[in-house]
């Protein structure tokens, strides 16, 4: 059964809920704490948000991101987030299966297996600010909630993306989609009056239009996609995963890297013991995905070698990797 928040409330820390921001936020009297969380512990809980000492992360000159909220929002003491994912994984493994649940090696299992929906069970909710071309990007994630800034109803601000004169950088001659190196300075300060001149041009015609009774919705078309958007975006943690595995890669563009960056800066204290498995298992991340074909020439070169046994406790995945070794023609000592 559930009960309202104020029913418990000499259960929860100093007989208050830690909320950092409460601008925007519900009352706390409309949370409502279901018993099976506090079963978990001695009874007490607290909010999860007050685990990220910093919910907003300034990105290039004028953007940022902000943590608004995140569910599970109320954590019995002594846990994080990551609970949620052990809580509903539980769901499937019944009573007889105590040994894998222990928390954490249940999250680095289901990691490992791509059991993806109990980490669904984690939504995180932002607001976040970015040059358009930026959201462009962004916006391809399609498994998310999305409500931005209105250009038709609301007056676009003068407020563009202008990048730092040392981070101008050369097209990439191995990636057609990619920079390396920096333009000579000289060039460089030669762009950015370019861009300059023609971001404040475009807003004056922008804010000229407008004045002369143009409809806000084509007005604008004049300005350029270096214009700051923003939005709040809500996300869960499995679809999150996915977008920083893209995102926070090597591979993406640096100006979506950054809110990538920060966006898992923000995560990692509400949700620990995931981010590590997701660091430790992801391929795009710490860890390495062979094809058929890479496993057939190593194969080839190392047959008959012997092999450690992985540096893990766990038993489970040390017989995950037997079987990875045998497959790559290995033996394990
Ligand atoms: C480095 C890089 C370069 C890129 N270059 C380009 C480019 O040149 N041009 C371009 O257009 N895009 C480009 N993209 C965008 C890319 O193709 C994806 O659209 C984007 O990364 C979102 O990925 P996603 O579809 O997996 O994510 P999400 O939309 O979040 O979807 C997550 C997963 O859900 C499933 N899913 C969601 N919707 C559907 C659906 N309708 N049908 C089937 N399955 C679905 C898929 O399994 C998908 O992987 C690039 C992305 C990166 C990271």
């Amino acid at each position: 059964m559930f009960k309202k928040l104020k029913e418990i409330k000499d259960v929860l820390l100093g007989g208050e809920i830690v909320v950092a921001d409460t601008s925007g936020y519900p009352s706390k009297e409309d949370f409502y704490i279901d018993d099976s969380i506090q079963s978990q512990s001695s009874g007490d809980v607290f909010d999860v948000l007050s685990l990220c000492q910093n919910k907003e992360i300034k990105c290039l000159d004028c953007g940022h991101v902000r943590l608004i909220d995140v569910m599970p929002r109320i954590c019995p003491v002594g846990n994080t987030a990551d609970f949620a994912i052990v809580q509903a994984a539980r769901v499937s493994y019944g009573d007889g299966t105590k040994t894998v649940n222990e928390d954490r090696g249940l999250i680095r299992y289901l990691m490992r297996h791509s059991h993806t929906t109990p980490f669904e069970m984690v939504e995180f909710k932002f607001h976040c600010k970015m040059p358009i071309f930026v959201s462009r990007q962004w916006i391809r994630h399609r498994t998310s909630s999305v409500n931005e800034y209105s250009g038709r109803y609301s007056i676009m601000k003068d407020n563009f993306y202008y990048p730092e004169i040392q981070d101008i950088r050369k097209q990439s001659m191995h990636n057609k989609q990619g920079s390396e190196d920096f333009m000579s300075s000289t060039c460089a300060e030669e762009f950015l009056n370019n861009l300059n001149e023609i971001c404040q041009t475009a807003y004056n015609y922008y804010e000229k239009n407008i004045e002369n009774g143009m409809t806000r919705e084509q007005a604008r078309m004049i300005l350029p996609v270096n214009l700051y958007t923003e939005w709040y975006w809500k996300i869960d943690l499995h679809n999150l995963f996915h977008f920083l595995a893209l995102r926070c890669d090597s591979h993406a563009q640096k100006e979506i890297r950054v809110f990538a960056d920060a966006i898992l800066e923000l995560i990692t204290p509400i949700v620990p013991v995931a981010v590590e498995a997701w660091n430790d298992y992801h391929p795009m991340r710490q860890a390495l995905k062979l094809t058929s074909l890479e496993i057939d020439v190593i194969k080839s070169s190392l047959h008959g070698k012997k092999v450690e046994n992985l540096k893990t406790l766990n038993s489970r995945e040390k017989q995950e990797w037997i079987q990875k070794a045998e497959r790559l023609g290995l033996e394990v000592k």
